[in-house]
């Protein structure tokens, strides 16, 4: 039977990137009803240093957002990772499945750690063997992610078919990536190489959920393009990147296709497209940073909707890590 996992780390603001890539998508296949499971990875988080007031602040804020996005904790379940200790257990074996040489050629950790890999934490290297466990402690059939995670995705595939081909089991599926629409790699505002990111240093490379709407429009003015109008054509885009970005965002926030776009708008210079785009991403942000801030004048009521998702995940997880721990020889006599 389908079942779906994801996650978000609460490392910082979401971005526009996460809503069009993840959260737009995880309402949607809550909508279709598949059993969906979305869980905020405060383990993930602190790969990286996080203040703990901070954190806490950070994962209501993301649980708001994914309320606000359409995400009902009464279908869909949602909590935060450490409240179910399964995934730290599960990461551990998975830790012990998973080689070295697999780590290593993550891009991600490459991108993250740069030169520096000596003065990385060990966590964030593990990473990808975490979120393996994520997925594999549901026995999750898919994983809606952007582009972004797709390797991630499928390391989760061979470290499932190791596990199995190790203990001569066919125990754990292999998840399949989900990477669907024209928004599975948002760009930076700044940089058209680059993807949009929380965790971006630059505030002005990326919207944010919680921007206001002066400081939309101010970002879409001050992004990067080449000064040229739009083409008439998609193929006149190519060499394009940041302005490929921009029509892939209006795409995908308006429902329509990157040509149905460059049809409405062939011609215009960025004078006109840019503010019209501001004024789409206003339209639809503005009630979930509104949804939002309503939400988060009532933090208790966040706790208990992540304590309640918690039971619900855990009463999954737990039969799961359990089973794992007896195939590898584990004594469970209490
Ligand atoms: P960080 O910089 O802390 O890694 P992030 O913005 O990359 O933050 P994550 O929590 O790592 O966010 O990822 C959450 C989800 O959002 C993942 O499914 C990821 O693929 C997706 N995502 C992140 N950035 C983008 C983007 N620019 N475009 C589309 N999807 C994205
Ligand atoms: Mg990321």
């Amino acid at each position: 039977t389908p079942r779906i996992f994801s996650g978000i780390q609460p490392s910082g603001n979401l971005t526009l990137g996460n809503y069009l890539g993840a959260l737009k998508r995880f309402a949607q296949k809550q909508d279709e009803g598949i059993e969906t499971i979305y869980c905020l990875v405060d383990l993930h988080a602190v790969t990286v240093w996080q203040d703990p007031e901070a954190l806490k602040k950070q994962t209501r804020e993301a649980a708001a957002a994914f309320i606000a996005s359409g995400i009902d904790p009464a279908r869909s379940v949602l909590f935060n990772q450490s409240q179910v200790s399964a995934h730290a257990e599960l990461g551990w074996l998975l830790n012990c499945v998973a080689r070295m040489g697999w780590m290593n050629r993550m891009t991600q950790w490459k991108d993250k750690a740069g030169k520096n890999a000596e003065k990385q934490s060990l966590g964030l290297f593990a990473y990808p063997s975490l979120m393996a466990a994520d997925i594999l402690l549901y026995h999750a059939t898919m994983v809606p992610v952007g582009e972004d995670q797709k390797q991630h995705v499928e390391l989760c595939r061979d470290i499932a078919a190791k596990f199995n081909h190790d203990y001569g089991v066919d125990f754990f599926p292999a998840p399949l990536p989900l990477i669907e629409g024209v928004a599975t790699r948002v760009m930076s505002l700044r940089d058209g190489s680059k993807k949009m990111s929380k965790s971006d240093p630059s505030d002005a490379s990326r919207i944010n959920l919680t921007d206001d709407a002066d400081t939309i429009a101010k970002k879409f003015r001050k992004a990067v393009t080449d000064p040229e109008p739009l083409p008439d054509s998609l193929e006149g885009l190519e060499g394009r990147a940041e302005a490929r970005n921009l029509v892939n965002i209006y795409a995908a926030l308006a429902d329509k296709t990157p040509a149905e776009v460059i049809a409405d708008y062939a011609g215009q210079g960025f004078g006109v497209f840019k503010p019209a785009l501001a004024d789409l991403a206003v339209s639809k942000l503005e009630p979930i940073s509104t949804e939002m801030s309503r939400l988060m004048n009532d933090p208790a009521e966040i706790d208990r909707i992540l304590g309640k998702g918690a039971d619900k995940a855990d009463a999954i997880a737990q039969p799961i890590l359990q089973k794992t721990l007896e195939i590898m020889g584990m004594i469970r006599s209490r």
